[in-house]
């Protein structure tokens, strides 16, 4: 898949109509800082599936002085061009089209196109909280699988709602009746959860192995392994065994819940056990480990797209290569052929020139 052609108006800086063509292989975004680099990889994200990866809400991606924003891309994807658009409008609903038919949600752009994003705070997705490394997760499963998006949003709405009932049963203890329902959708949604998790954990782990044996240069062995609530055993156990273990994990957990009033355990406290030599990595490795090892996941994450989409997806390097040494540099350079990638860069930097491909100049939102 690859995107030919985008087109921006009044989106972040972008006041004025833009519009690029873009290299099938290579694309490197030119530019001094805060000039709209970042800016157009989040367009680019952001039409490929209805979600900005760092915007909290559309608003934000309304420029300051406009009153709404256009994107639209042209991409090649299975054989076939593809338009998609969406308009942002203050005050009113986002409309998105794909081939000028209204889609009702993102999923229906993910159907066309997908990117993987990669940012210079990944690299220390190791380094980081349990929240980081889920938010990787649900990112890459929430594109590849339709049914996971939809069992996430529905855990996540029946968690707020457990989270309100428990806040407020003290002074409203009426409340608690509704409470067993909100649980039973959160054991439902979250059996799919661990499901998928463990699935993509499984297939990570394996692609993510080889990419850290080869930049360790032989030496190091990397695992990933997905860890989940404790009642379930067997997380690849089939979908009614694993509702049946998370209910137990409720039940085990509901008193400890209504006297603390908070929502203890369940699947939003997962977490990827990444480790290298058998030694954790959060803990003990190195700096340069743990970089490896984040950029070994994020390229295993690119192989998973492949093998389930047919297609590499479109990969966005945010700025990610300048901050590596040349071995790394090149170790991610010699694994990237095969799809389209777009990375940006400061001006001064040697990428442009060590990179080919096109280079397109970004200055105060114009795309030269
Ligand atoms: P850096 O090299 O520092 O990462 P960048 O080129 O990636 O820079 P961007 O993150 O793309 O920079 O931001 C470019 C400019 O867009 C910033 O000055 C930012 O303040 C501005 N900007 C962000 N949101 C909006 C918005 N809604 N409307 C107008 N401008 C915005
Ligand atoms: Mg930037």
């Amino acid at each position: 898949m690859r995107l030919d052609r985008l087109e921006l108006e009044g989106f972040r800086n972008y006041a004025v109509c833009q519009r690029a063509d873009f290299d099938p292989r290579c694309n490197v975004i030119c530019g001094e800082n805060a000039q709209g680099k970042t800016n157009l990889l989040e367009a680019v994200v952001y039409l490929s599936c209805g979600r900005s990866p760092r915007a909290r809400t559309d608003r934000e991606l309304i420029g300051f002085h406009s009153t709404g924003a256009r994107l639209e891309a042209g991409i090649f994807s299975r054989d076939r061009d593809f338009q998609i658009r969406a308009e942002l409008r203050q005050g009113q609903r986002r409309r998105l089209w794909v081939n000028q038919v209204p889609a009702k949600t993102g999923a229906a752009l993910s159907a066309v196109y997908s990117t993987v994003l990669f940012r210079p705070e990944d690299l220390f997705l190791i380094r980081e909280g349990a929240a980081a490394r889920r938010r990787f997760l649900d990112n890459a499963l929430c594109q590849l699988r339709p049914r996971y998006a939809a069992a996430l949003s529905g855990y996540t709405r029946a968690q707020e709602q457990k989270i309100r009932i428990l806040r407020d049963s003290e002074e409203r203890p009426g409340l608690l009746e509704t409470l067993p329902e909100f649980n039973e959708q959160m054991i439902r949604h979250g059996a799919v959860l661990i499901h998928y998790r463990y699935q993509f954990a499984r297939r990570l782990e394996e692609y993510a192995a080889l990419h850290h044996r080869e930049c360790s240069g032989g030496r190091e062995t990397l695992t990933a392994a997905y860890q989940t609530v404790s009642t379930v055993e067997d997380p690849g156990a089939d979908l009614s065994v694993l509702t049946d273990w998370l209910r137990r994990h409720m039940e085990e957990h509901q008193t400890a819940e209504r006297t603390s009033r908070l929502c203890l355990s369940g699947p939003h406290k997962d977490d990827l056990l990444v480790s290298i030599n058998g030694r954790e990595a959060k803990q003990y490795a190195s700096q340069g480990q743990t970089r490896t090892a984040a950029l070994a996941l994020k390229l295993a994450e690119r192989e998973i797209y492949k093998n389930v989409l047919g297609e590499y997806p479109i990969l966005l390097l945010d700025d990610v290569l300048s901050e590596l040494d040349p071995r790394r540099q090149e170790f991610v350079l010699n694994r990237i052929a095969g799809g389209q990638v777009f990375i940006t860069c400061c001006e001064e930097d040697r990428l442009p020139s060590l990179l080919g491909g096109k280079v397109l100049y970004v200055e105060d939102g114009v795309i030269g």
